[in-house]
């Protein structure tokens, strides 16, 4: 006995987003063999035409769009003892919205340029990259010896929002050192190059009883000056001056007068270095007085002679004028001092 075809499970609606498909089923029974043949309508139901290729039970769409959105479906199953008509569904096609995930920055190596990408969410294909400005800020400036650091800035508008990203590049080159006098004018560092020299004075003679003080100069700057030393040992502050030109020291009389005749070093030592000489302290002259005499030196050398000779009773005569010309000079440079002052 053959049997009519019924649908004991009608297709049904279906609610897609755009990009999606859509699948209709029935359920039929009734005698083997069963055909069937998906019908659609665009026009409410009015006029309905066969789908190409959709000959079975279930029929999925292609790939949906918003122009299908209220599109019907039936479904039309027949076999020798007749046909039957399903219910009609409706697909209803919502329109895709992008749900955008966090942008994906991507860095050129050196900072200066950056492209961004935001893909969708719903669906990974969609794929926004949008223009990216890019700014850049000094982070750590570059020092003499250390590579600066900069820090350069992403910007993007997208979907109604700011996104930021930054990349830090150490590409700012160090300035290396500002020598000068031997030392960074910017960090202090000492020139390894600097040579500090006694670049005036060096090897210098005083003489015991000398009006002169007696001066070193060192080519290191004066704001790098530290101490004095004479042969080796720290001198004390109120023994010498010092002043700017590169260094002058000036050693006091009163502190050479100290010191035993003969060689002596002398160590000029400031940050960037140790300037060093040798000089030498000669004794007074005996005849400090006569030097000193503008008279004429003939006499002088003969009051020498005279005074040599003193205890000769033979030559007292003599003597005695020679004395007291010498007294005379004598106070007479006394007196001349006394002026000065
Ligand atoms: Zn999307
Ligand atoms: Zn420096």
């Amino acid at each position: 006995m053959k049997c009519a075809p019924t649908i004991t499970t009608q297709p049904t609606s279906q609610t897609v987003t755009e990009g999606e498909t859509a699948t209709f089923t029935v359920v039929t029974s009734g005698t083997e063999p069963l055909s069937y043949q998906w019908q659609q309508s665009t026009g409410s139901g009015q006029i309905w035409t066969d789908i190409d290729g959709a000959t079975d039970a279930t029929y999925i769409t292609a790939t949906t769009t918003t122009n299908m959105n209220g599109t019907q479906y039936r479904c039309v199953v027949s076999n020798s003892a007749g046909s039957v008509i399903s219910n009609v569904a409706t697909l209803t096609v919502n329109e895709h919205v992008h749900t955008w995930g966090n942008p994906v920055w991507n860095w050129s190596e050196d900072g200066k340029t950056c492209t961004v990408t935001f893909t969708c969410q719903n669906d990974e294909t969609h794929k926004e990259t949008p223009a990216v400005t890019v700014a850049s800020a000094v982070k750590t400036p570059a020092t003499c010896t250390e590579t600066g650091v900069t820090t350069y800035i992403a910007t993007v508008e997208f979907n109604g929002q700011t996104h930021t990203d930054t990349k830090e590049v150490a590409d700012i080159p160090a300035t290396g050192h500002s020598y000068e006098n031997g030392k960074c004018t910017v960090c202090g560092g000492i020139d390894p190059a600097f040579k500090s020299m006694i670049i005036e004075g060096a090897n210098g003679k005083w003489q015991k009883g000398s009006e002169d003080a007696l001066s070193f100069t060192s080519n290191a700057a004066f704001a790098d000056f530290l101490k004095v030393q004479i042969d080796g040992k720290d001198v004390d502050s109120s023994n010498y001056t010092v002043k700017e030109g590169s260094t002058i020291v000036t050693l006091k009389t009163s502190y050479l007068e100290t010191l035993p005749v003969g060689k002596h070093t002398l160590a000029i030592v400031s940050d960037t270095g140790t300037a060093e000489t040798e000089f030498t302290v000669v004794a007074a002259e005996k005849q400090v007085v006569d030097d000193e005499s503008a008279n004429d030196k003939a006499a002088s050398d003969s009051d020498k002679e005279s005074l040599a000779k003193t205890g000769d009773g033979s030559m007292l005569p003599i003597t005695v004028p020679s004395i007291l010309a010498v007294v005379s000079i004598a106070t007479g440079v006394f007196a001349l001092r006394r002026s000065r002052i």
